[in-house]
């Protein structure tokens, strides 16, 4: 019913921010006793502000999403008190994002879903990769490294400057639906991990990662999977999970009807959990070395329905 239901912010809720329906269209979701999510509503504290939001599911996309939208002063300020003191991470804190082990087993994760689906990162391979998202340059510095061209995008003016200073590729300090005309249909490669779930207009995001790419190029996606159990259980206690961060939640059909409005097509969809970058990596060590690990913790947990993850690489016609 987005429209119609008041919240005690004082805003009223507006259209689904992905596919944009506006009437009778929204619920907000809630559970029984025994069911998977836990409350309605949530409220977040950042710069002596609070703000409120309820979780709502579009029944016209299957996207669910908290509503209102944090205005981006809020948002700003809660990212600020996130990375300690109030203000911007320091360079030795992303230095050691960048070089935490788990760092290198995701980057190595995102580059094996590619190649096997035949997205190389090699020189020859890639006109121009854009990291949206880039955070600290995790991927970027790797794709950097391969030789092949790279602008980093993120809006966030520590990880800018960190990632112009240490890394040396073209980084554009904006919104991705803000990057300079001059890039619009030049990426062969948009990836975009674990950053669209934090946008307050995906929709617009989604639209500008399709202008960015050339005809034939790839979007490389991982979003959280809403119909995941076990993300389900833990989005309003998880502080990884929890509003304001996390915005956005997406269903594979939800993700299939957003990427044709935005003129790409799924060429591949898969769930994994977040331990699932340690499974490609260790596909790999199987196939090179012979050797097998256990992966019966993960498999239990891919059985209980965690797969809190969706990894996406679709194709711009
Ligand atoms: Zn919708």
């Amino acid at each position: 019913m987005a429209g119609l239901i008041k919240v005690s912010a004082g805003g009223s809720l507006g259209p689904c921010p992905l596919c944009g329906a506006a009437e009778g269209q929204a619920m907000t979701v809630h559970r029984s006793a025994g069911g998977a999510l836990s409350f309605l509503r949530c409220a977040a504290f950042a710069g002596g502000r609070a703000v409120e939001a309820a979780l709502l599911h579009c029944a016209s996309c299957d996207f669910a999403y908290f509503s209102p939208r944090p205005d981006a002063a809020f948002i700003d300020g809660y990212y600020r008190s996130q990375a300690g003191q109030g203000g911007d991470p320091t360079p030795e804190t992303l230095r050691r994002k960048v070089a935490a082990w788990s760092t290198a087993q995701e980057v190595a994760a995102v580059a094996a879903f590619l190649a096997g689906h035949g997205v190389r990162l090699e020189p020859g391979a890639q006109s121009l990769v854009v990291d949206v998202g880039c955070g600290a340059g995790e991927f970027a510095a790797f794709v950097h490294r391969q030789g092949v061209p790279v602008l980093a995008v993120d809006p966030g003016r520590a990880n800018c400057r960190f990632v112009a200073d240490e890394i040396g590729c073209a980084v554009a300090e904006c919104d991705v639906a803000d990057v300079p005309e001059q890039y619009a249909g030049r990426a062969s490669l948009v990836h975009c991990k674990d950053s669209l779930e934090h946008h307050a207009d995906p929709a617009a995001s989604l639209a500008a990662m399709g202008r960015l790419l050339a005809p034939g190029g790839h979007l490389f996606l991982s979003v959280p999977n809403w119909n995941s159990r076990t993300l389900q259980a833990d989005v309003f206690n998880h502080p990884y999970f929890a509003f304001p961060a996390h915005l956005n939640y997406f269903s594979a059909t939800a993700l299939e009807k957003a990427l044709g409005r935005a003129g790409l097509r799924i060429a591949a969809l898969t769930g994994t959990t977040f331990v699932s970058e340690l499974f490609y990596c260790a596909e790999r060590a199987i196939k090179l070395q012979g050797l097998r690990p256990e992966w019966a913790q993960l498999d239990a947990d891919a059985a209980a329905g965690a797969l809190e993850r969706l990894l996406v690489l679709a194709e711009k016609a």
